[in-house]
């Protein structure tokens, strides 16, 4: 029994390509929220539907029967941010489940901001619910509110000072499904930890539902003290930091990279290649302790990039890529094809530049409209609202295109294809495993037909 049930639609098993990849982070936004709520005093229970279905959501309520429930999706998540709509359905079944049996909802997430109405009605209900309280932005000081019983004031709120979070209330998570998950698919467990909310940049395809264009940074020292925490409890392999952008200050970073000089914990994190091209700033992130860096590099072409106003070039994404390969740390190139204005020459100048740089990951996918941008406002216009609110991709890796693009969705398939094979070809000539010894026969016989394909401009 609780009062309170803190819970979030995450559910792997509905996003298969996901899951596939086996590897599963808690829900950072909920547990910093049970945390919260804890610290207050409030009885709080935790749903964790990560291993889960939204069906198992219905046996929490029952064991817990709370007179409140919050459900939130992870603004932490990158799958989450995509507002996909297999996270809006199990929301809306979480939503109808818990209100079927008389309880208080509150409703948060990246959709939610977007979307407010579509959740106010709860399932089936035309009009408002009073039993369903929506919010949009960051949800943590809403919750705070609510729980209370205080009203929950409309419109968007960030909190401008992160100081004195407490830490995620980890032990509500099954932790060791997580190390089991990942160390069976992996050899290791990665970890997830917050240092940072919100991004200043301008990139025009990228949707801040929850924190806007604010950027707030929790102190160094509370970062490095909860670490030490989750070091001394769980024993993680490493760290993937999930904000937008790690480290954006540099005198953060200094203090960050101090405090782990003498006993680093690796980590993965994302940045921007504008920020990697000072040598010193890149020593400094491998004395902090990265050993993969992804760069939102997008394209291999800067007539693409001042498109979606990325303020940075082809060169940058090269000396970052250097630099970062000079310091030992591994280099991740997220990619996307089909940006309105990308023509088929600035498509292989992509394929090129992963061919010449050779980042030692790469994700692919075609661009994805998300509301409030420069980018769903360029390719939606004259849509339906109807219409629009239904381009969405139901798994995070559906990659199908979703409006009217000068080139063919086969282009697109081909180029990723063609990338994947040659950088995977790539990367086992450079460092033969057992693991990718297995997958090259796969992209051998994949990569003529592909290439062919792509030069032909993609002509199935
Ligand atoms: S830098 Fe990254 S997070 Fe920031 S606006 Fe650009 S794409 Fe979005």
């Amino acid at each position: 029994m609780a009062d309170l049930l803190v819970a979030h639609s995450l559910h792997l098993a509905l996003d298969p390509q996901a899951a596939a990849e086996r590897k599963p982070h808690p829900p950072l936004g909920t547990l910093v929220t049970a945390a919260e709520l804890e610290r207050e005093g409030h009885d709080v229970a935790v749903y964790d539907g990560t291993f889960g279905r939204p069906e198992d959501f219905e046996q929490a309520l029952a064991g817990h029967r709370p007179r409140k429930v919050a459900i939130l999706a992870d603004p932490h998540n990158i799958s989450q941010k995509m507002c996909l709509s297999v996270w809006r359905e199990a929301a809306l079944v979480m939503v109808g489940a818990a209100r079927g049996m008389g309880a208080d909802v509150l409703v948060a997430g990246p959709d939610v901001s977007d979307h407010p109405d579509l959740y106010r009605g709860g399932v089936g209900r035309d009009e408002a619910d009073p039993g369903i309280t929506v919010v949009e932005g960051e949800h943590d000081t809403a919750v705070a509110a609510w729980a209370k019983g205080d009203p929950v004031s409309p419109g968007r709120r960030v909190r401008s000072n992160l100081a004195g979070l407490p830490f995620p209330a980890w032990s509500r998570a099954p932790m060791d499904r997580y190390a089991a998950a990942w160390r069976a698919a992996h050899g290791h467990w990665e970890l997830n930890v917050s240092t940072a909310r919100g991004c200043p940049y301008r990139c025009n395809w990228c949707a801040k539902p929850t924190w806007g264009r604010r950027y707030t940074v929790r102190p160094a020292d509370e970062v490095w003290a909860e670490i030490m925490e989750l070091r001394e409890r769980y024993r993680p392999d490493r760290l993937w930091f999930t904000d937008d952008i790690f480290a954006i200050q540099r005198p953060w970073l200094a203090r960050y990279a101090e405090l782990a000089a003498s006993d680093p914990m690796p980590f993965r994190c994302l940045s921007r290649a504008d920020l990697l091209t000072d040598p010193e700033a890149v020593k400094e992130l491998a004395r902090a302790g990265a050993v993969e860096v992804w760069l939102g590099a997008e394209s291999g072409s800067d007539a693409v990039l001042n498109a979606m106003d990325k303020d940075g070039t082809v060169d940058e994404i090269r000396t970052a890529t250097r630099l970062l390969r000079k310091n030992g740390i591994r280099t991740g190139f997220f990619l996307q094809l089909g940006y309105p204005g990308e023509r088929y020459e600035d498509v292989m100048s992509t394929v090129r530049m992963v061919r010449d740089l050779r980042p030692d990951e790469i994700g692919v996918s075609v661009s994805y409209p998300l509301p409030g941008t420069v980018f769903w406002d360029r390719v939606m216009a004259g849509r339906s609202a109807a219409d629009a609110a239904s381009a969405r991709w139901a798994g995070s890796m559906e990659n199908r295109v979703l409006f009217a693009s000068p080139l063919n969705q086969g282009c697109y398939d081909a180029a990723r294809e063609v990338m994947r094979a040659e950088h995977a070809l790539a990367r086992f000539a450079a460092k033969p495993t057992w693991r990718g010894a297995a997958r090259v026969p796969w992209h051998l016989g994949r990569w003529p037909a592909e290439r062919m394909r792509l030069l032909w401009g993609g002509t199935s």
